[in-house]
């Protein structure tokens, strides 16, 4: 399968007052359509730089990125960032208003999926009325909403409670598989990622490299939630944790 994008060798230094700071050595990795990439590694060590490269946020110190052409690319931070003084269907309509696409066919697409995934009821409200779990769902909506191909989602379930977190990852796993996306999510959450991921990439401590690929493979049929209760579960935790360069 033609990979939809190549990230090629790529290294990042951080410039201070203290000096220069290697962040990312040698990254090296292609991504596939449809499927979910997960990057795991222990905090500070260079997750967050990867995703603000393959955003645009940041230039690399050298390598390069390879896109499949006219591909669209979405970054949804750690802080679902809703604005308090919007409704929910407002703050979904916010990325179509600030890029002039807002007609009444992406108002209907947006319309659709707070349908689909379960906030018709509120879309009227406004998120300090919202459990954590549908604010994030809200904040998907609102990045699915400009219908991008790929999704980039830094840590999405952190700020939640353990049972949130399980039910948002399960939604995030529904909807990118029902919308036909392609996403790289980056967590410390090994679980999380074994739960929801196609592969996992373990990092290594800063500066980053990559020390292993997991393809992640269970029924199709399974949701996250029905992935954590299944034997196979255990086995692939135990081969990413002991990667993980973590003492206690
Ligand atoms: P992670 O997402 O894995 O927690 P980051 O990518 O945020 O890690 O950071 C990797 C390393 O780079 C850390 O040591 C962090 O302190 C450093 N770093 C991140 N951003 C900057 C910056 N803008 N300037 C200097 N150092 C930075």
């Amino acid at each position: 399968m033609e990979s939809i994008l190549e990230v090629c060798h790529l290294k990042k230094y951080y410039h201070s007052k203290k000096g220069e700071m290697l962040a990312l050595k040698d990254i090296h990795f292609a991504l596939y359509p449809g499927e979910i990439l997960s990057i795991v590694g222990p905090s500070g060590c260079g997750k967050s730089t990867i995703l603000s490269i393959l955003s645009g946020l940041i230039s690399p110190s050298s390598g390069t990125i390879k896109y499949s052409p006219a591909i669209k690319i979405a970054y949804m931070l750690q802080d679902d960032c809703l604005l308090p003084f919007k409704t929910v269907l407002d703050n979904c309509l916010l990325g179509l208003k600030l890029t002039h696409s807002l007609t009444e066919e992406s108002k209907d697409y947006v319309l659709h999926l707070l349908n689909t995934y379960g906030l018709k009821d509120v879309i009227h409200q406004y998120p300090s009325q919202l459990s954590g779990g549908m604010r994030q769902r809200c904040a998907l909506i609102r990045t699915l909403a400009l219908k991008p191909d790929i999704l980039l989602l830094d840590e999405a379930t952190s700020a939640l409670d353990y049972q949130s977190s399980l039910i948002i990852s399960n939604d995030i796993y529904q909807i990118i598989k029902e919308e036909k996306k392609t996403a790289i999510v980056v967590t410390h959450d090994i679980p999380l990622a074994i739960s929801l991921s196609d592969r996992i990439i373990v990092l290594s401590n800063h500066p980053a490299i990559i020390k292993s690929i997991y393809p992640i493979s269970f029924d199709s049929s399974f949701t996250p939630i029905e992935r954590r209760s299944n034997p196979q579960f255990t086995n692939y935790y135990e081969k990413i944790w002991r990667d993980l360069d973590v003492t206690l």
